[in-house]
């Protein structure tokens, strides 16, 4: 099982220190248990970052990357090789909230392939708006995300699908078991042997029941992994 932190535009330097916390928890509890932990930080607290989780066995990732591949006059961007050279292992590429100020489904493909190219994993963020769920058009959707996403991506082993719903995101609301389930299974047939995690509103209230959804590989986090008491609950009541 995957749990992946994505703390978004959050987080100094001072917020490093709930890290201790989750090392501490974590070190104790991996015994026997294929699990992984993904801290993906703003890319100002990557290196600083990995400097603490060195010796934890948990990585460190980003939240998104430029498309091109080497260094070039594109004042603000940072690229995978860059995210990389800091000691980022993952990168999160796809998210609702860059797809909403205009990131394509083909720019997506081109950071997709820069990353992975530069050597890093890629968490590939997919997922319907409520007008698409309304309009009973999810699986389209999903499925002109993953064509154009993964065109011409051979090394589909080193992508991790998060399925996450924009309408979940932030709002406190989960898809119905029997959705997710169907969602997740659609999502695994169409791309052979990838794991599909699940994100939004991802809680120590609610991960009982996303549980019960047992095709899930994991969860995509938000608001709660800034949170390390909650962060650390999820974790723990996915295993009991
Ligand atoms: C996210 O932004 O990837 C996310 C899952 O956010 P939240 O958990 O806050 O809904």
């Amino acid at each position: 099982m995957y749990f992946i932190a994505n703390w978004k535009m959050f987080g100094g330097l001072k917020s490093l220190n709930s890290l201790h916390k989750v090392k501490k928890f974590f070190n104790s509890f991996k015994k026997n248990k294929s699990i992984k932990i993904v801290y993906c930080p703003p890319n100002t607290l990557i290196r600083p970052m990995t400097k603490i989780l060195k010796d934890s066995h948990i990585e460190v990732g980003a939240q998104n990357c430029h498309a091109h591949k080497t260094y070039g006059p594109f004042t603000g961007s940072v690229n995978s090789s860059m995210l990389k050279n800091v000691g980022a292992k993952y990168v999160i590429i796809g998210h609702s909230e860059n797809r909403q100020n205009g990131e394509s489904d083909k720019l997506i493909n081109l950071k997709i392939k820069s990353a992975l190219k530069a050597g890093l994993k890629v968490i590939f963020c997919i997922g319907e708006t409520s007008q698409q769920k309304r309009k009973k058009i999810t699986k389209q959707v999903l499925n002109k995300q993953i064509k154009i996403g993964l065109e011409k991506i051979n090394d589909k082993n080193k992508v991790l699908i998060a399925y996450e719903p924009v309408w979940s995101i932030g709002s406190g609301l989960i898809p119905k078991s029997n959705e997710l389930l169907d969602t997740i299974d659609y999502i695994k047939k169409k791309i052979k042997r990838i794991k599909v995690l699940y994100g939004g509103s991802v809680n120590p209230k609610n991960i009982a029941e996303l549980n019960l959804v047992n095709n899930i590989d994991g969860f995509l986090i938000g608001g709660a992994s800034q949170d390390p008491k909650k962060f650390i609950d999820i974790i723990k009541k996915t295993y009991i």
